[in-house]
């Protein structure tokens, strides 16, 4: 009923689009950036604001680069008109106050658990897409095959030729179907990489396959994922200058049937010689290049058309799901980082301590705790102000994980108090590497940017052993902590254990 109304009420008889949702963000870290970046590839949504304190924070320099108006004060959200949802990402208990204070009657806020869930969503949505697109290339390559049909009634000899060639391209094209639909579920990078290899080979019939991903600390490519050779056939780090690698990450394809021919081309290979022809192109996350997938092969070969432009479709597809499984890992590790640190985040130790309590009570094992807190800050920001203070949580965290090992994790646990926990590590062992921390933390140094004097920060540390003093997660951070305060009577700047 409603539906005749609305044709009657509009002039081009076509159905009215619903006007988009009007959505403003509150709060602007990088995890409001990348929901910002999200949300602006959905058409019914308009992202209209975003308020963030900190002018200078990812999410503000976000919105203000896409045009969408940024204030510095949550309570501005109220008076943006005809706004349906606010995305509360602050994660903060008084800013959320205010801005439901604030808000009008009709505007939902939408916490971060909600925010979450959209997110969610939203990539499930993107995946969807992408299916449908998948769809799309296999109906013009059924369209191809209905030509070969033609051809088939042309005679015998042809008829038969061109039955093979149909039921090779009809098993290559249910292939490449799963292989397309497995892409788009997988949300790892490794679990991407192994199954574009895989593709390639399944594909293509590529002999030997590889994709090297872009490590952007050094600027090189980086060994990720083979088929048809084992590892060390493959050169670990390749620069992105030269070798075909360099050439399909800059031009975003590069082939060459004859490899001897160009001088270095084959560098990716421990075993040059085995390399008679190859071809590669870029995976890209948007403009950015994130990768390179290589074919080749020992016998010298042409690539024809038809094999480059399969290529690059396979390219294309494993660019997008390797896009989705970056965003994905990125998202997961922001969700357990410590902003100002990079150290873990309380939520995260709580969850993994009770992971590690729970295997070492099945393997009997040992493990500790180690509690720190640094001692008279709240005198240094008073003195030095906070910036610096928040420097010095930044020096003190990177000494900590300088002096752990790959399987220790440390936390911000609070304020200015952290956490770490030490699997397989009795007492005596983490005495001593609670002792190299407190050492390293006292031998740094704050001069500079603005103080004056050679300062040094002094730690106190609490350890604790299972099942020594504690069988439990719980207990275990009491004794720590307990041992800690042990510390800060002692006159602190020393490391305790409980009694
Ligand atoms: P004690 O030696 O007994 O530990 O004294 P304290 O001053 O370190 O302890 P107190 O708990 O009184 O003060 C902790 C201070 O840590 C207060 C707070 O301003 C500061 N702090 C907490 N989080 C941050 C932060 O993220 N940045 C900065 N700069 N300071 C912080
Ligand atoms: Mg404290
Ligand atoms: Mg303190």
């Amino acid at each position: 009923m409603s539906r005749a109304n609305d044709r009657s009420n509009d002039p081009v008889g076509g159905e009215r689009p619903r006007r988009p949702l009007r959505v403003a963000i509150a709060g602007g870290d990088l995890r409001a950036a990348a929901m910002l970046r999200l949300l602006a590839e959905v058409e019914s949504i308009d992202v209209v604001a975003l308020a963030e304190p900190r002018s200078g924070a990812a999410g503000a320099v976000a919105a203000r680069e896409l045009g969408i108006y940024t204030s510095e004060d949550i309570a501005d959200l109220a008076s943006v008109d005809d706004l349906d949802v606010i995305l509360d990402l602050t994660d903060d208990p008084q800013l959320r106050a205010r801005l439901i204070a604030y808000r009008p009657a009709a505007v939902e806020i939408v916490g971060s658990k909600g925010a979450d869930l959209i997110r969610d969503l939203l990539m499930a949505k993107k995946r969807g897409e992408e299916q449908e697109r998948l769809l799309a290339e296999l109906e013009v390559a059924y369209e191809k095959m209905r030509g070969h049909e033609n051809m088939l009634q042309a005679g015998t000899v042809a008829l038969e030729q061109a039955n093979e060639e149909l039921e090779r391209r009809l098993s290559e094209i249910f292939f490449t179907h799963e292989f397309f639909k497995a892409l788009t579920s997988f949300t790892t990078v490794d679990d991407v990489t192994s199954l574009v290899v895989d593709g390639a080979n399944g594909i293509l019939g590529a002999e030997i396959s590889c994709v090297y991903l872009l490590d952007t600390e050094h600027w090189e490519l980086r060994y990720a994922a083979a088929q048809g050779r084992p590892a060390d056939y493959f050169v670990e780090v390749v620069p992105v200058d030269t070798t075909i690698l360099g050439r399909a990450y800059r031009d975003g394809v590069a082939v060459e049937a004859d490899a001897s021919r160009i001088p270095g081309s084959t560098g990716w290979s421990t075993e040059s010689e085995d390399l008679a022809s190859h071809a590669a192109v870029s995976l890209r996350s948007g403009e950015r290049v994130v990768g390179v997938l290589a074919i080749g092969s020992h016998n010298a070969r042409d690539f024809t058309p038809a094999e480059m432009e399969r290529l690059q479709v396979i390219g294309n597809q494993s660019s997008l799901a390797l896009q989705n499984a970056l965003l994905h890992e990125e998202l997961e590790r922001l969700s357990v980082t410590d902003r100002l640190t990079e150290l873990y985040n309380h939520g995260y130790f709580m969850q993994h301590l009770e992971e590690e309590i729970g295997r070492a009570q099945r393997f009997n094992h040992v493990m500790s705790l180690i509690m720190i807190d640094i001692d008279d800050f709240k005198s240094f920001n008073d003195t030095y102000g906070h910036p610096h203070g928040d420097r010095v949580l930044q020096s003190v965290s990177m000494t900590i994980v300088g002096m752990l090992r790959e399987i220790d994790i440390a936390a911000r646990y609070g304020g200015e108090e952290f956490v770490i926990v030490l699997p397989e590590t009795d007492l005596e062992g983490a005495l001593a590497v609670a002792e190299r921390i407190r050492a390293g933390v006292e031998r740094l140094s704050y001069e500079g940017f603005g103080i004056e004097e050679d300062v040094h920060k002094t730690i106190s540390v609490g350890v604790a052993a299972f099942p020594t003093h504690a069988e439990t997660g719980a207990a275990l951070i009491v004794a720590a902590d307990q041992a800690m305060y042990d510390a800060k009577r002692g006159g602190k700047n020393a490391v305790r254990w409980p009694a």
